[in-house]
């Protein structure tokens, strides 16, 4: 497999530090609210990544972090009235049911930042011992010039940013910053403020800093050398030049073989973010599309290209989905039909030229993980199989095809069986349990009731006329 390495700008061979075995670290959200669309891509192409490299026979060992200590969480917390813990585990269950919608597996580890406190003030011990880092009043910097290679992965030369901190040293005077010793160096360990979550530490109480979080937890769940660290395109700076400055100047050692960064996906053609609000939540978007369509659209474009997030496309996706998911069906359905019958001549012809079409999917896999030639390689096997699997055809035909059609859409994630449709008179009655349940302040099964309904594309609306419900 070829990987675009955002280090070297270079389609590079992947050879995994270890035969057969691939550890892959990808930045996971900050746990304050629930993940937006945008927050999904990473998570669905690296995902596709795992599932495709175990497919081609390597074992993986994908961790992927939540950030449950951050200033958002804090002010969210403050806002609720609530400790920072409640905010983070709340949103931490809700990001993992939407990944479990979106088909994203759950990572090998998922660790999280408060657990790994005294790997990080070790770590922080190391680079003060070695020169790397200082402390000043409570808070801990890294020496960034005392890194010779910062600025390799971003591609950007240290004197301009130099020149480029410069012109915002107002701003940092304003923010107490000025105690660095260089206008570069950035935070490994902060102080406790009033009402803030902190540790002990050889500084004083306080937290880490963003970058250091996973610069620990990638050497700790992983080893000192990653074989892949991936994210989203705008962590290349300053977070992923940080974690290689800290964890190469710790461990003396390469810190990431390959850098994957995926594109935005845009809105309007902005980057959709929470801080522009032109975002939707996967939760509110599953409410109008089947999650599935969702996974297969962002499949749709390779990972290192902008996704412009429209209606159009999205309905796009849907049909190209549904031609999947008939396709299999049908193919399900003549695979438990003429069982005994042997395979024709013409079928075993037919047959010999499945190798072809994994080949091509393979081949598109294989070329930095371009699942857009990937999927044509499915459609076009998808048209293979209608042309072909007739009435007459033997089951056993069917199903050699169906196989190959449900192991390469298992690769992508996609879900080809199709749901079982729920009748009209059973979500009546669940309505119906459900307005009991509201009426006994049983809460809890109200909203099961309607997760479960959700999860069959069906819609809830609460109206003055009573419970309205649509397929969706
Ligand atoms: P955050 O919680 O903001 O740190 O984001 C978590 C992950 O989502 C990071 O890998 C980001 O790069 C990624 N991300 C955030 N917004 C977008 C977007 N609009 N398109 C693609 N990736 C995004
Ligand atoms: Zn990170």
């Amino acid at each position: 497999m070829k990987i675009l390495n955002t280090l070297t700008k270079k389609k590079e061979e992947f050879k995994p530090i270890n035969e057969g075995k691939v550890g892959i670290y990808v930045c996971g959200p900050t746990v304050y609210d629930f993940i937006h669309i945008g927050n999904a891509r990473p998570m669905i192409v690296f995902d596709t990544l795992r599932r495709y490299l175990e497919y081609r026979g390597y074992e993986v060992n994908y961790v992927s972090n939540f950030t449950d200590v951050d200033d958002k969480i804090i002010k969210r917390a403050n806002e609720e009235g609530v400790e920072s813990k409640v905010i983070s585990e709340r949103y931490i269950a809700e990001c993992k049911k939407d990944m479990e919608s979106l088909n994203v597996r759950p990572a090998t580890t998922h660790p999280k930042a408060t657990e790994e406190i005294p790997d990080m003030i070790e770590m922080v011990k190391t680079l003060i011992e070695k020169g790397h880092a200082y402390e000043k009043n409570g808070t801990v910097y890294f020496r960034t010039r005392s890194f010779e290679s910062y600025g390799k992965l971003s591609h950007k030369n240290i004197d301009d940013l130099e020149s480029g901190h410069r012109a915002d040293n107002h701003q940092l005077k304003v923010s107490g910053e000025d105690e660095k010793e260089d206008g570069l160096d950035f935070v490994l360990w902060k102080p406790k403020k009033e009402g803030e979550p902190s540790w002990e530490s050889p500084w004083g109480d306080g937290r880490p800093g963003w970058h250091l979080e996973c610069s620990v937890m990638s050497k700790k769940y992983i080893g000192d050398v990653i074989d892949i660290h991936a994210g989203g395109e705008d962590l290349i700076f300053p977070h992923h030049e940080n974690e290689i400055a800290q964890s190469e100047a710790a461990n003396d050692k390469e810190f990431a073989r390959y850098w994957m960064h995926n594109g935005f996906l845009k809105i309007n053609n902005e980057k959709m973010s929470k801080s522009l609000g032109n975002f939707f939540t996967v939760r509110e978007i599953g409410e109008k599309y089947d999650l599935q369509v969702i996974r297969f659209f962002m499949l749709s474009a390779h990972y290192r290209s902008p996704l412009n997030f429209s209606e159009e496309l999205v309905a796009s996706s849907k049909n190209g989905l549904e031609r999947i998911v008939t396709a299999a069906t049908k193919l399900k359905e003549a695979a438990g039909k003429n069982t005994e019958a042997e395979l024709t001549a013409e079928e075993k012809e037919l047959i010999s030229k499945l190798p072809e079409f994994e080949e091509k999917f393979d081949n598109a896999m294989d070329d930095d993980l371009n699942t857009a030639d990937a999927i044509s390689a499915l459609f076009e096997f998808v048209k293979f199989a209608n042309t072909n699997v007739k009435e007459e055809s033997t089951g056993s035909f069917a199903k050699e095809i169906y196989d190959l059609l449900a192991k390469l859409s298992e690769v992508l994630g996609i879900i080809i069986e199709k749901k079982e449709e729920i009748l009209d008179s059973e979500i009546e009655a669940l309505i119906e349990e459900r307005k009991n349940a509201r009426k006994e302040k049983n809460f809890a099964r109200a909203d099961e009731i309607r997760n479960l309904l959700l999860e069959q594309g069906i819609v809830l609306e609460d109206t003055r006329e009573g419970v309205k419900w649509k397929r969706v």
